[in-house]
């Protein structure tokens, strides 16, 4: 298990060293402002393949620094789609690239408008500690793509997978145009308050309030990745063995330790025992043993697991019925550094667990009568990053999808609407803002920067003063009107 290992005297050192790395690349990129499509495509070509070279390496460091982390996971939740990340931005890249053509008002004849889209400069990016290569590759693929350098601040419990990402990237790129770090909040606090050109942060609301302050005093321009409680919503009518399968993995992969994981379920008053022994179903299933399983990942520290621990015990002091899945005892598992999948049923708003992020493998499930109080209880409470909805029925969807927020929604599914490279992702309000992935994700990392282009003739002469003349009558009389 990974705690923060790094020492004062090692964030000392990392502090100066981010001040040398920030001043070279912003020196490099003076040199090198508009790399080429092929110049970029080579990176991320280089970038790929430096990830497939590691691949075991990164594995193993990823087990390592979670205690146990299913290697499946791993490739699914990590690597897999890093790779698909980098593939297709390479194979974007140049219609990203080209010109975007505008309108010339007549006015203002003959003459071109076009927007620009020219790399930012210097881009930081602030990772968290539960997909540790899927958070900090995948952004950097895309700060490449749109021509920039960049440098990533990576989680400080994540130490053994920093270690080879740094040895895997310092080997294939000069530190002037990828540089990475690790180190404790001392370091990642003193990283946002350089003045990148722009600043990707993905980890909580907490520290993304911090991140955005310290960012306002340079105004360096913030995409925010935070979290959130991601609610699923069941209708009266679904299959709720199909239902249960379209979430579950969703809330399993990593230990429900993922930003998109479902937070709680609303499920029919009518049908929460069945919603109770679908997800036994499922579960028992996929895993059935917990303690000694490699295939279910670990709580990546003691502090991880120590929360959850305590809100668990918060929820049955307060009356929650806890069901713990699986075949194991919830005391052997926590001994192992495991939590199996715990169910928890006659919640309230007093609980922690219904208050705060879960984070972890623990889903409360939450009754309702009707579709509007359904409705009511998302939009009582914070924005979430994500919203799934178990529903067949294209009425329900279409009325949660009008009637609520979210960061981004699935419909019959869970989780996967981030491994869609083509659509954007990012937050609302409290879970976050701006996007990355998809062309958004270029268009966040570089200047749309318009430009108004005349050739040799210029029309303007002619409304010059002096005022009065026929040509400002037609004008007024054609366009003030
Ligand atoms: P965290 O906010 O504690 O830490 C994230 C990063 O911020 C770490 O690298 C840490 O070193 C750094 N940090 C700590 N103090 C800082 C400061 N004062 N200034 C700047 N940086 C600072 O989050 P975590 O515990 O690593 O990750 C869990 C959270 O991340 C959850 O809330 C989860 O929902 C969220 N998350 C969001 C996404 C997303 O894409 N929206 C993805 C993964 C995780």
């Amino acid at each position: 298990m990974a705690d923060n290992k790094y020492t004062l005297e090692q964030d000392h050192q990392l502090v100066e060293s981010l001040d040398q790395l920030f001043e070279q690349q912003k020196s490099a990129f003076r040199q090198q402002p508009y790399p080429s499509a092929e110049q970029r495509i080579q990176s991320l070509k280089k970038l790929k393949a430096a990830m497939l070279a590691y691949q075991d390496e990164l594995v193993s460091a990823l087990n390592s620094d979670f205690g146990c982390r299913s290697a499946d996971d791993s490739k699914m939740g990590d690597f897999m789609p890093t790779l698909m990340a980098i593939d297709y931005s390479i194979a974007h890249i140049k219609k990203w690239m080209k010109p975007s053509k505008r309108s010339v008002g007549v006015l203002f004849q003959p003459a071109k408008a076009y927007v620009m889209y020219q790399p930012l400069g210097v881009i930081g990016i602030i990772t968290p500690w539960n997909y540790p290569l899927y958070l900090s590759i995948g952004p950097l693929a895309t700060a490449l793509a749109a021509g920039n350098t960049a440098m990533i601040k990576m989680s400080e419990f994540t130490p053994a997978t920093n270690e080879v990402l740094a040895k895997m990237l310092s080997e294939n790129f000069d530190s002037s145009q990828v540089a990475i770090l690790g180190g404790g909040p001392k370091v990642a606090a003193h990283f946002s308050t350089k003045a990148f050109d722009h600043l990707l942060f993905t980890g909580s609301t907490r520290v993304g309030k911090l991140v955005m302050a310290a960012a306002a005093q340079n105004l360096t321009p913030v995409t925010l990745e935070l979290g959130g409680k991601s609610p699923t919503i069941i209708d009266e009518q679904i299959d709720m063995k199909d239902a249960v399968s379209r979430f579950i993995l969703g809330k399993t992969l990593n230990a429900g330790q993922t930003c998109v994981a479902p937070d709680y379920i609303l499920c029919p008053s009518n049908r929460i025992d069945e919603l109770k022994s679908a997800v036994a179903h499922w579960f028992n299933k996929m895993y059935p043993s917990v303690e000694n399983n490699q295939d279910y990942t670990a709580i990546i520290n003691d502090a991880q697991l120590s929360r959850l621990k305590a809100w668990l015990d918060d929820a049955t002091e307060k009356g929650a019925s806890v069901t713990t899945l699986g075949s194991d005892s919830l005391a052997s598992c926590i001994t192992s550094g495991k939590l199996p999948l715990t169910l928890l049923t006659d919640v309230n708003m007093d609980m922690t667990v219904m208050q705060e992020e879960i984070f972890g493998p623990l889903l409360p499930i939450v009754s309702y009568e009707t579709v509007e109080q359904a409705i009511d209880y998302i939009n009582d409470r914070d924005r979430p990053l994500a919203l799934y909805v178990c529903s067949q029925d294209s009425q329900f969807q279409q009325r949660i999808l009008e009637h609520t927020h979210a960061g981004g929604v699935c419909i019959n599914d869970a989780a996967m609407h981030v491994a869609q490279d083509d659509l954007p992702f990012g937050g609302v309000g409290p879970s976050g803002m701006g996007h990355y992935h998809g062309p958004e994700g270029f268009k966040t990392f570089s200047k749309a920067k318009p430009v108004f282009a005349k050739g040799k003739f210029n029309s303007a002469t002619m409304a010059f003063p002096p005022y009065g003349k026929l040509i400002h009558k037609l004008i007024y009389k054609f366009f003030i009107k």
